[in-house]
C-alpha cells in the first residue's frame, strides 16, 4: 500500500509531520536576521540536548563527517590513540584514525559484547609517559545493539591520563541520558537522521574547552570541517558556508518538540521501548543478540535460529511495509535489528511486534504461541 512505509531501522528514523512541514517551506537567505535568530535558537536547543554549556557545532554532513571532524581538528599525524571497537562503527573510527596517519592501538571486543573498561584502564596505566592523545569510542554500537559503559571508561581516562575523550554518540544522543559536561566528554559526534527525528544531512560535534586547547596544537589538514570556523560564526549566530537551510527549519521544529516532551520523558520512553521490544522478542522464542545489561536504548538485535533473518526482513517489508535493519559485515544474514530511536511511540513497537508475530507464523517458527510477544510488550507498558 502506498505511503504506509514504517521505518524501524536505526537511521534514517521516522520524521514527525511538524518537521516534514518545516522542510517544505521556501528557503530564506542564510545571511538574514530571520535565519540568524533561528540559528540562535537551534544552538541553544543543541546545548540543552547535549546537557552542555560548550559549543555544539553543526555541519552539512552525515554522522561520519562529524566523526572525521572530531579527529582532524584535535590531533596530529603520528599521535597515539586508543580506539575501542566492538562493531561496525568502532571499526569505522579505526579506519578514520588510520586514514589520517594516527598511531592506532585498538581495544576490541567480540561483536555483541560490550567493551571492557578494565582493558582501557590497563592500557592507560601502561602509558607511563602519558603519550596517548585521545581515547576514541562508540557509545551505542548500532551494528550490534550494544551500549558501551562510557561512564566507566571515561572515569579511567580521567584517572590515568590527559587524553581527550572522543565519542560517537550517534545512536545514544536523544535516547540515553548522556550528560556531556558532567562526564567531562571532550568531543561528541552525532547525526540528524538518528535521535534528532529529522532526515539525514546534518552532523553535530560538541567540543570542550580542553579539546579547543588541543585544536590550537593540532596539525592535521582541515578546511571545510575546520571547527574553528564554525565556532567563530556560531558566536554570531551564523555559519561559515551555506547551510542546508530547510534542514535547519526541521531541526528547529524537532528541538522544540523534544523540549516540549522533556529530556526525562524522552529517555524514559526509549528505555520503555527497549524493554518492551526485548521482552516481546524473548516471549516469541527468538534469541536476543547481546545481553540485557548492555542493551542499547535505540536498537535491538535479534539472532533467530529457527528462521532466516533475511526472510523475516523481506516479509516484514513486503507484507507490512515495515523496514527492519539487517546484519552488517560478518553478521549479514545472522541477525536482524529493530530500531526504536527518535520519533517512535509505544504504538509503533506494538505494530512491529504484531507484524513480526504474523511473519513468524508464516515462516513456520515454532516455540512460541502467537500473541505472546504482544502480551509481553503490553505487560511492560502496563508497568511503566
Ligand atoms: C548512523 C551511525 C553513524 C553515522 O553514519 P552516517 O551514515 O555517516 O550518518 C555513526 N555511528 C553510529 C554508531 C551510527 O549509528
Amino acid at each position: 500500500m502506498d505511503d504506509k512505509a514504517m521505518l524501524m531501522i536505526p537511521g534514517p528514523t521516522p520524521v514527525p509531520e511538524r518537521a516534514l512541514t518545516a522542510l517544505g517551506k521556501h528557503p530564506i537567505g542564510h545571511r538574514t536576521g530571520e535565519f540568524s535568530a533561528l540559528i540562535g535558537e537551534v544552538n541553544a536547543g543543541l546545548q540543552w540536548l547535549h546537557q552542555t554549556k560548550n559549543d555544539v557545532l553543526t555541519l552539512a554532513a552525515s554522522g561520519t563527517g562529524a566523526m572525521e571532524a572530531g579527529i582532524i581538528n584535535f590531533l596530529s599525524a603520528g599521535d597515539r590513540v586508543l580506539v575501542g571497537s566492538n562493531g561496525k562503527f568502532g571499526d569505522r573510527w579505526v579506519q578514520v584514525a588510520q586514514a589520517y596517519g594516527l598511531n592506532v592501538e585498538v581495544i576490541d571486543a567480540e561483536w555483541g559484547k560490550p567493551l571492557d573498561p578494565e582493558a582501557f584502564r590497563a592500557a592507560l596505566e601502561a602509558d607511563t609517559n602519558k603519550e596517548i592523545a585521545a581515547v576514541i569510542l562508540t557509545h551505542s554500537e548500532t551494528s550490534t545493539g550494544v551500549l558501551n559503559d562510557l561512564g566507566a571508561i571515561v572515569a579511567h581516562i580521567k584517572a590515568h591520563s590527559k587524553a581527550l575523550s572522543i565519542v560517537d554518540a550517534v545512536t545514544s544522543l536523544g535516547a540515553y541520558d548522556l550528560k556531556v559536561d558532567e562526564l567531562g566528554l571532550d568531543v561528541v559526534g552525532s547525526g540528524s537522521q538518528k535521535g534528532y527525528m529529522i532526515p539525514p544531512g546534518l552532523g553535530f560535534v560538541a567540543v570542550s574547552n580542553k579539546a579547543w586547547d588541543a585544536y590550537e596544537r593540532a596539525t592535521l589538514p582541515r578546511f571545510y570541517f575546520d571547527l574553528g570556523k564554525y565556532r567563530k560564526t556560531a558566536a554570531k549566530n551564523s555559519t561559515p558556508f551555506t547551510p542546508p537551510i530547510n534542514l535547519y527549519f526541521a531541526l528547529h521544529a524537532a528541538l522544540q518538540m523534544m523540549q516540549d516532551e522533556g529530556l526525562e520523558a524522552i529517555f524514559a520512553r526509549h528505555d520503555r521501548l527497549k524493554r518492551a521490544t526485548r521482552a516481546a522478542v524473548k516471549a516469541m522464542g527468538l534469541p536476543l543478540f547481546g545481553a540485557d545489561e548492555c542493551a542499547s536504548p535505540a536498537i535491538t538485535a535479534v539472532a533467530p535460529a529457527t528462521v532466516k533473518a533475511e526472510d523475516v526482513r523481506a516479509r516484514m517489508n513486503k507484507k507490512f511495509d515495515i523496514a527492519l535493519a539487517g546484519g552488517q559485515d560478518h553478521l549479514k544474514g545472522q541477525i536482524f535489528r529493530i530500531g526504536h530511536l527518535g520519533f517512535v511511540a509505544d504504538r509503533d513497537v506494538l505494530t512491529a511486534i504484531g507484524a513480526l508475530e504474523s511473519v513468524l507464523v508464516e515462516l513456520g517458527h515454532d516455540g512460541a504461541t502467537p500473541g505472546a510477544g504482544i502480551a509481553a510488550a503490553a505487560a511492560v507498558f502496563k508497568a511503566s
